[in-house]
Protein backbone atom coordinates (compact mmCIF):
# COMPACT_ATOMS: atom_id res chain seq x y z
CA UNK A 1 0.00 0.00 0.00
CA UNK A 2 1.42 3.13 -0.65
CA UNK A 3 2.25 5.71 2.30
CA UNK A 4 0.05 8.61 2.70
CA UNK A 5 1.02 12.17 3.04
CA UNK A 6 3.87 12.90 5.89
CA UNK A 7 1.83 16.18 6.65
CA UNK A 8 -0.57 14.03 8.66
CA UNK A 9 2.15 12.29 10.76
CA UNK A 10 2.48 15.21 12.80
CA UNK A 11 -0.81 15.61 14.63
CA UNK A 12 -3.42 13.82 15.81
CA UNK A 13 -6.90 13.00 15.48
CA UNK A 14 -8.83 15.51 17.44
CA UNK A 15 -8.58 15.12 21.28
CA UNK A 16 -11.77 17.05 21.56
CA UNK A 17 -13.95 14.97 19.58
CA UNK A 18 -12.22 11.32 21.13
CA UNK A 19 -12.94 12.35 24.31
CA UNK A 20 -16.98 12.73 23.57
CA UNK A 21 -16.48 9.37 22.27
CA UNK A 22 -15.01 7.62 25.45
CA UNK A 23 -17.71 9.40 27.35
CA UNK A 24 -20.40 7.83 25.41
CA UNK A 25 -18.92 4.82 26.01
CA UNK A 26 -18.86 5.22 29.52
CA UNK A 27 -21.86 6.63 30.06
CA UNK A 28 -19.95 10.12 31.47
CA UNK A 29 -21.51 13.28 31.46
CA UNK A 30 -20.16 15.07 28.64
CA UNK A 31 -18.40 18.11 29.31
CA UNK A 32 -16.07 17.41 26.71
CA UNK A 33 -16.38 18.47 23.57
CA UNK A 34 -18.06 22.30 23.44
CA UNK A 35 -21.63 21.75 22.71
CA UNK A 36 -25.08 22.26 24.24
CA UNK A 37 -27.22 20.01 25.26
CA UNK A 38 -30.55 22.35 24.92
CA UNK A 39 -32.58 23.36 22.13
CA UNK A 40 -32.00 26.47 19.41
CA UNK A 41 -34.51 29.21 19.81
CA UNK A 42 -37.99 28.79 18.93
CA UNK A 43 -38.15 30.63 15.82
CA UNK A 44 -35.59 28.96 14.67
CA UNK A 45 -36.83 25.87 15.20
CA UNK A 46 -39.92 26.44 13.29
CA UNK A 47 -38.23 28.71 10.22
CA UNK A 48 -36.26 25.31 9.97
CA UNK A 49 -39.47 23.29 9.60
CA UNK A 50 -40.80 25.97 7.39
CA UNK A 51 -37.74 25.16 4.78
CA UNK A 52 -38.02 21.89 4.72
CA UNK A 53 -41.11 22.31 2.21
CA UNK A 54 -39.39 25.61 0.60
CA UNK A 55 -37.56 25.65 -2.44
CA UNK A 56 -33.91 24.75 0.00
CA UNK A 57 -32.63 20.96 -1.32
CA UNK A 58 -30.44 22.15 -3.75
CA UNK A 59 -26.98 24.22 -3.56
CA UNK A 60 -27.32 27.43 -2.34
CA UNK A 61 -24.79 30.34 -3.79
CA UNK A 62 -21.70 29.10 -3.24
CA UNK A 63 -20.42 32.06 -0.96
CA UNK A 64 -23.62 32.18 0.70
CA UNK A 65 -27.37 31.87 0.19
CA UNK A 66 -28.20 35.60 -0.51
CA UNK A 67 -31.14 36.02 2.12
CA UNK A 68 -28.70 34.08 4.27
CA UNK A 69 -25.70 36.77 3.19
CA UNK A 70 -27.91 39.36 3.65
CA UNK A 71 -29.12 39.13 7.40
CA UNK A 72 -25.39 38.45 8.20
CA UNK A 73 -24.58 41.79 6.65
CA UNK A 74 -27.07 43.14 8.95
CA UNK A 75 -26.44 42.03 11.94
CA UNK A 76 -22.53 42.41 11.45
CA UNK A 77 -23.08 45.91 11.07
CA UNK A 78 -25.08 46.24 13.55
CA UNK A 79 -22.72 44.93 16.16
CA UNK A 80 -19.56 46.21 14.94
CA UNK A 81 -20.29 49.76 13.19
CA UNK A 82 -18.80 48.43 9.92
CA UNK A 83 -20.01 48.45 5.94
CA UNK A 84 -20.49 44.92 5.62
CA UNK A 85 -21.98 44.46 1.50
CA UNK A 86 -22.80 41.14 1.70
CA UNK A 87 -21.74 41.07 -2.01
CA UNK A 88 -18.42 41.63 -1.37
CA UNK A 89 -17.52 41.24 2.17
CA UNK A 90 -18.77 37.85 3.12
CA UNK A 91 -18.28 34.12 2.30
CA UNK A 92 -20.57 31.51 4.15
CA UNK A 93 -18.62 28.45 5.28
CA UNK A 94 -19.58 24.92 7.35
CA UNK A 95 -18.85 26.34 10.67
CA UNK A 96 -15.77 28.82 11.71
CA UNK A 97 -13.38 25.31 11.12
CA UNK A 98 -14.15 25.68 7.81
CA UNK A 99 -13.68 29.23 8.15
CA UNK A 100 -10.76 29.08 9.84
CA UNK A 101 -9.11 26.78 6.95
CA UNK A 102 -9.91 29.02 4.20
CA UNK A 103 -8.82 32.11 5.87
CA UNK A 104 -5.67 30.53 6.32
CA UNK A 105 -5.38 29.21 2.76
CA UNK A 106 -5.98 32.68 1.76
CA UNK A 107 -3.41 34.50 3.66
CA UNK A 108 -0.33 31.64 3.76
CA UNK A 109 1.85 30.71 1.36
CA UNK A 110 4.05 27.14 2.17
CA UNK A 111 6.22 27.70 4.90
CA UNK A 112 5.17 31.19 5.60
CA UNK A 113 4.96 31.42 9.65
CA UNK A 114 1.59 32.25 11.74
CA UNK A 115 1.92 33.45 15.31
CA UNK A 116 -0.38 31.22 17.55
CA UNK A 117 -1.26 31.95 21.25
CA UNK A 118 -0.61 29.24 23.77
CA UNK A 119 -2.91 27.61 24.84
CA UNK A 120 -4.92 27.36 21.44
CA UNK A 121 -8.02 25.70 20.16
CA UNK A 122 -6.68 22.36 18.74
CA UNK A 123 -7.62 23.03 15.45
CA UNK A 124 -5.53 26.08 14.42
CA UNK A 125 -2.08 23.74 14.44
CA UNK A 126 -3.80 21.04 12.56
CA UNK A 127 -4.80 24.41 9.90
CA UNK A 128 -1.28 25.61 10.05
CA UNK A 129 0.36 22.13 9.03
CA UNK A 130 -2.29 21.64 6.31
CA UNK A 131 -2.29 25.19 5.05
CA UNK A 132 1.64 24.38 4.84
CA UNK A 133 2.55 26.94 7.28
CA UNK A 134 4.66 26.86 10.47
CA UNK A 135 3.23 27.83 13.64
CA UNK A 136 5.24 30.09 16.19
CA UNK A 137 4.05 29.60 19.99
CA UNK A 138 3.61 32.92 22.17
CA UNK A 139 2.73 31.88 25.38
CA UNK A 140 -0.82 33.33 27.52
CA UNK A 141 0.53 32.60 30.76
CA UNK A 142 -1.75 31.52 33.80
CA UNK A 143 -3.47 32.88 35.72
CA UNK A 144 -5.04 35.34 33.74
CA UNK A 145 -3.34 34.92 30.45
CA UNK A 146 -2.07 37.69 29.32
CA UNK A 147 0.77 37.75 26.88
CA UNK A 148 4.32 38.92 27.28
CA UNK A 149 4.37 42.67 24.71
CA UNK A 150 8.38 41.86 24.23
CA UNK A 151 7.44 37.94 23.66
CA UNK A 152 4.94 39.31 21.00
CA UNK A 153 7.23 41.71 19.47
CA UNK A 154 9.67 38.60 19.18
CA UNK A 155 7.02 35.93 17.13
CA UNK A 156 6.38 38.98 14.99
CA UNK A 157 10.37 39.62 14.56
CA UNK A 158 10.22 36.28 12.73
CA UNK A 159 8.63 37.99 9.97
CA UNK A 160 4.89 35.89 10.26
CA UNK A 161 2.52 35.92 7.36
CA UNK A 162 -0.31 35.92 9.94
CA UNK A 163 -1.64 35.74 14.07
CA UNK A 164 -4.50 34.08 14.78
CA UNK A 165 -6.36 34.88 17.59
CA UNK A 166 -9.55 33.02 19.45
CA UNK A 167 -11.41 36.03 21.15
CA UNK A 168 -13.52 35.03 24.01
CA UNK A 169 -10.59 32.56 23.90
CA UNK A 170 -10.79 28.67 23.74
CA UNK A 171 -9.43 26.84 26.27
CA UNK A 172 -8.72 29.71 28.35
CA UNK A 173 -11.86 32.37 28.89
CA UNK A 174 -9.75 35.10 28.30
CA UNK A 175 -11.20 37.94 26.56
CA UNK A 176 -8.81 39.93 24.42
CA UNK A 177 -8.88 43.93 25.93
CA UNK A 178 -9.21 46.75 22.91
CA UNK A 179 -5.65 47.95 24.61
CA UNK A 180 -4.32 44.19 23.41
CA UNK A 181 -6.09 44.24 19.91
CA UNK A 182 -4.87 47.73 18.86
CA UNK A 183 -1.17 46.29 20.09
CA UNK A 184 -1.43 43.20 18.17
CA UNK A 185 -3.63 45.38 15.12
CA UNK A 186 -0.31 47.46 14.93
CA UNK A 187 2.20 45.14 15.05
CA UNK A 188 0.58 43.09 12.00
CA UNK A 189 1.10 46.89 10.64
CA UNK A 190 4.10 47.21 10.99
CA UNK A 191 5.36 43.38 9.89
CA UNK A 192 2.65 43.46 6.88
CA UNK A 193 0.65 40.18 8.58
CA UNK A 194 -3.07 39.60 8.37
CA UNK A 195 -4.67 38.82 11.78
CA UNK A 196 -7.09 36.00 10.94
CA UNK A 197 -9.91 36.18 14.27
CA UNK A 198 -12.01 33.30 15.67
CA UNK A 199 -15.15 34.71 17.61
CA UNK A 200 -17.86 31.89 18.05
CA UNK A 201 -18.05 33.48 21.41
CA UNK A 202 -18.59 36.81 21.00
CA UNK A 203 -22.08 37.13 22.98
CA UNK A 204 -20.95 35.45 26.05
CA UNK A 205 -18.63 37.52 27.22
CA UNK A 206 -19.43 38.61 31.46
CA UNK A 207 -19.24 41.78 32.57
CA UNK A 208 -17.06 43.94 33.24
CA UNK A 209 -15.41 42.52 30.20
CA UNK A 210 -16.50 43.50 26.99
CA UNK A 211 -15.67 41.82 23.32
CA UNK A 212 -13.61 44.11 20.90
CA UNK A 213 -14.90 43.39 17.18
CA UNK A 214 -10.57 43.57 15.79
CA UNK A 215 -11.88 44.23 12.50
CA UNK A 216 -13.91 47.55 13.71
CA UNK A 217 -10.49 49.19 15.77
CA UNK A 218 -9.36 51.82 13.11
CA UNK A 219 -8.04 50.99 9.77
CA UNK A 220 -7.84 47.36 10.82
CA UNK A 221 -10.30 46.29 8.55
CA UNK A 222 -8.08 45.67 5.29
CA UNK A 223 -5.39 43.00 7.19
CA UNK A 224 -8.24 41.07 9.79
CA UNK A 225 -9.31 38.11 8.66
CA UNK A 226 -12.93 37.48 10.78
CA UNK A 227 -13.55 33.64 11.00
CA UNK A 228 -17.17 33.23 13.01
CA UNK A 229 -19.71 30.79 13.79
CA UNK A 230 -23.65 30.76 14.35
CA UNK A 231 -22.97 27.20 16.15
CA UNK A 232 -22.22 28.70 19.46
CA UNK A 233 -24.59 31.68 19.49
CA UNK A 234 -27.56 30.06 18.42
CA UNK A 235 -27.11 26.36 19.84
CA UNK A 236 -26.84 25.07 16.60
CA UNK A 237 -23.72 23.51 16.38
CA UNK A 238 -24.54 20.36 14.11
CA UNK A 239 -25.68 22.80 11.69
CA UNK A 240 -22.14 23.79 10.58
CA UNK A 241 -22.82 27.25 9.46
CA UNK A 242 -20.31 30.06 9.64
CA UNK A 243 -18.50 32.46 7.72
CA UNK A 244 -15.34 34.76 6.37
CA UNK A 245 -15.47 38.21 6.74
CA UNK A 246 -12.68 40.48 5.06
CA UNK A 247 -11.85 43.15 3.08
CA UNK A 248 -12.87 42.80 -0.54
CA UNK A 249 -9.97 41.42 -1.67
CA UNK A 250 -9.19 39.07 0.31
CA UNK A 251 -13.03 37.22 -0.06
CA UNK A 252 -12.74 37.48 -3.58
CA UNK A 253 -9.45 34.61 -2.89
CA UNK A 254 -11.39 33.25 -0.10
CA UNK A 255 -14.25 32.42 -2.24
CA UNK A 256 -12.21 30.23 -4.62
CA UNK A 257 -10.56 28.04 -1.17
CA UNK A 258 -14.28 27.74 -0.04
CA UNK A 259 -15.81 26.64 -3.26
CA UNK A 260 -13.48 24.13 -3.85
CA UNK A 261 -13.15 22.64 -0.31
CA UNK A 262 -17.06 22.29 0.23
CA UNK A 263 -19.00 24.28 -2.24
CA UNK A 264 -20.79 25.78 -0.12
CA UNK A 265 -22.95 24.78 3.63
CA UNK A 266 -26.40 23.56 3.55
CA UNK A 267 -28.79 24.90 1.75
CA UNK A 268 -32.20 24.90 4.20
CA UNK A 269 -30.32 25.46 7.03
CA UNK A 270 -29.04 28.97 5.91
CA UNK A 271 -32.74 29.49 4.97
CA UNK A 272 -33.40 28.69 8.70
CA UNK A 273 -31.04 30.34 10.39
CA UNK A 274 -32.24 33.35 8.80
CA UNK A 275 -34.65 33.55 11.77
CA UNK A 276 -32.18 33.21 14.58
CA UNK A 277 -29.79 36.28 12.71
CA UNK A 278 -32.79 38.69 13.03
CA UNK A 279 -33.67 37.77 16.65
CA UNK A 280 -34.15 40.96 18.53
CA UNK A 281 -31.20 42.41 20.91
CA UNK A 282 -32.89 40.82 24.28
CA UNK A 283 -31.90 37.11 22.54
CA UNK A 284 -28.24 37.75 23.14
CA UNK A 285 -29.20 39.44 26.82
CA UNK A 286 -31.44 36.29 27.72
CA UNK A 287 -28.26 33.95 26.54
CA UNK A 288 -25.78 36.10 28.15
CA UNK A 289 -28.09 35.88 31.45
CA UNK A 290 -28.59 32.31 30.67
CA UNK A 291 -24.64 31.54 30.25
CA UNK A 292 -23.93 33.49 33.35
CA UNK A 293 -26.12 31.29 35.72
CA UNK A 294 -24.85 27.93 34.20
CA UNK A 295 -21.48 29.67 35.01
CA UNK A 296 -22.53 30.44 38.63
CA UNK A 297 -23.81 26.95 39.32
CA UNK A 298 -20.54 24.86 37.62
CA UNK A 299 -18.18 26.76 39.11
CA UNK A 300 -19.72 27.03 42.43
CA UNK A 301 -19.37 23.05 42.14
CA UNK A 302 -15.67 23.52 41.17
CA UNK A 303 -15.28 25.92 44.20
CA UNK A 304 -16.22 23.06 46.80
CA UNK A 305 -14.21 20.40 45.34
CA UNK A 306 -11.25 22.52 46.77
CA UNK A 307 -9.11 22.64 43.26
CA UNK A 308 -7.92 25.44 41.52
CA UNK A 309 -9.47 26.50 38.34
CA UNK A 310 -9.77 29.28 35.67
CA UNK A 311 -12.64 32.00 36.19
CA UNK A 312 -13.43 33.05 32.18
CA UNK A 313 -13.94 36.12 31.42
CA UNK A 314 -15.93 34.55 28.23
CA UNK A 315 -16.58 31.67 26.34
CA UNK A 316 -17.65 28.41 28.79
CA UNK A 317 -15.13 26.87 28.93
CA UNK A 318 -12.54 26.17 32.55
CA UNK A 319 -9.58 24.66 32.92
CA UNK A 320 -9.32 22.86 36.21
CA UNK A 321 -5.77 22.15 37.89
CA UNK A 322 -5.42 18.33 39.03
CA UNK A 323 -1.88 18.02 40.04
CA UNK A 324 -3.45 17.68 43.70
CA UNK A 325 -4.72 13.97 42.01
CA UNK A 326 -1.42 13.03 41.38
CA UNK A 327 -1.33 12.02 38.11
CA UNK A 328 1.80 11.95 35.91
CA UNK A 329 -0.22 12.57 32.01
CA UNK A 330 -3.65 14.60 32.31
CA UNK A 331 -4.65 11.72 29.49
CA UNK A 332 -4.65 9.33 31.94
CA UNK A 333 -6.49 11.56 34.39
CA UNK A 334 -9.23 12.00 32.13
CA UNK A 335 -9.77 8.95 31.45
CA UNK A 336 -9.78 7.96 34.99
CA UNK A 337 -12.50 11.35 35.42
CA UNK A 338 -14.53 9.65 33.21
CA UNK A 339 -14.64 6.25 34.93
CA UNK A 340 -14.52 6.73 38.67
CA UNK A 341 -15.97 10.13 38.38
CA UNK A 342 -18.51 9.80 35.74
CA UNK A 343 -17.46 13.36 34.39
CA UNK A 344 -15.90 13.73 30.83
CA UNK A 345 -12.91 16.56 30.63
CA UNK A 346 -10.67 17.55 27.31
CA UNK A 347 -6.60 16.49 28.81
CA UNK A 348 -5.17 20.23 28.49
CA UNK A 349 -1.99 19.19 27.11
CA UNK A 350 -4.09 18.84 24.14
CA UNK A 351 -4.44 22.92 24.12
CA UNK A 352 -0.91 23.59 24.58
CA UNK A 353 2.66 23.65 22.61
CA UNK A 354 4.75 22.66 25.47
CA UNK A 355 4.16 19.49 27.95
CA UNK A 356 1.46 20.30 30.10
CA UNK A 357 -0.52 18.44 32.30
CA UNK A 358 -1.76 20.11 35.18
CA UNK A 359 -5.17 20.64 33.23
CA UNK A 360 -8.54 19.30 32.40
CA UNK A 361 -10.88 21.64 30.32
CA UNK A 362 -14.69 21.49 31.13
CA UNK A 363 -17.40 23.30 29.58
CA UNK A 364 -20.66 24.67 30.99
CA UNK A 365 -22.43 24.56 27.87
CA UNK A 366 -25.24 22.40 29.42
CA UNK A 367 -28.79 22.55 30.61
CA UNK A 368 -28.52 23.64 34.85
CA UNK A 369 -29.48 19.91 35.43
CA UNK A 370 -27.24 18.42 33.44
CA UNK A 371 -24.68 20.95 35.14
CA UNK A 372 -25.67 20.27 38.84
CA UNK A 373 -25.59 15.99 38.52
CA UNK A 374 -22.13 16.85 37.01
CA UNK A 375 -21.10 19.16 39.68
CA UNK A 376 -22.71 16.53 42.37
CA UNK A 377 -20.69 13.68 40.47
CA UNK A 378 -17.58 15.96 40.80
CA UNK A 379 -17.11 16.67 44.95
CA UNK A 380 -16.70 12.96 44.64
CA UNK A 381 -12.89 14.41 43.97
CA UNK A 382 -12.55 15.59 47.59
CA UNK A 383 -12.17 11.83 48.20
CA UNK A 384 -8.83 12.09 45.76
CA UNK A 385 -7.38 15.14 46.16
CA UNK A 386 -4.37 15.04 48.38
CA UNK A 387 -4.93 11.54 49.04
CA UNK A 388 -2.96 9.31 46.59
CA UNK A 389 -3.71 6.24 48.13
CA UNK A 390 -7.02 6.56 47.08
CA UNK A 391 -6.03 7.73 43.68
CA UNK A 392 -4.13 4.85 43.67
CA UNK A 393 -6.65 1.83 44.83
CA UNK A 394 -9.52 3.29 41.89
CA UNK A 395 -6.67 2.85 39.37
CA UNK A 396 -5.98 -0.33 40.24
CA UNK A 397 -9.65 -0.90 40.66
CA UNK A 398 -10.33 0.41 37.03
CA UNK A 399 -6.59 -0.93 35.76
CA UNK A 400 -6.03 1.99 34.43
N1 LIG B 1 -15.42 24.34 20.01
C1 LIG B 1 -15.84 23.18 20.74
C2 LIG B 1 -14.76 22.72 21.68
O1 LIG B 1 -13.72 23.27 21.74
C3 LIG B 1 -16.22 22.06 19.82
C4 LIG B 1 -15.22 21.86 18.79
C5 LIG B 1 -15.63 20.86 17.76
O2 LIG B 1 -15.71 19.70 18.08
N2 LIG B 1 -15.82 21.31 16.56
O3 LIG B 1 -14.95 21.77 22.39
Amino acid sequence: MPATASRLQVFTESVIRGMSRLATRHGAINLAQGFPDFDPPEPVLAALERATRGPFHQYAVTWGAPRFREALARKISLRTGLEVDPERHLVVTCGSTEAMMVAMMTACNPGDRVIVFSPFYENYAADAILSGAEPIYVPLRAPDFRYDPAELARAFAQKPKAIIVCNPSNPTGKVFTRAELTEILALAEQHDAFVITDEPYEHIVYPPHEHVYAAALPGAMARTITCNSLSKTYSITGWRLGYVHAAPEVIAQARKVHDFLTVGAAAPLQEAAVAGLELPESYYEELLASYTAKRDVFLGFLRQTGLEFTEPQGAYYVLVNIEGLGFDTDSVAAEWMIREIGVAGVPGSSFFRDPEHRFIRFHFAKKEETLRAAGERLLRLREFAGKPEAVAESRRRLSL
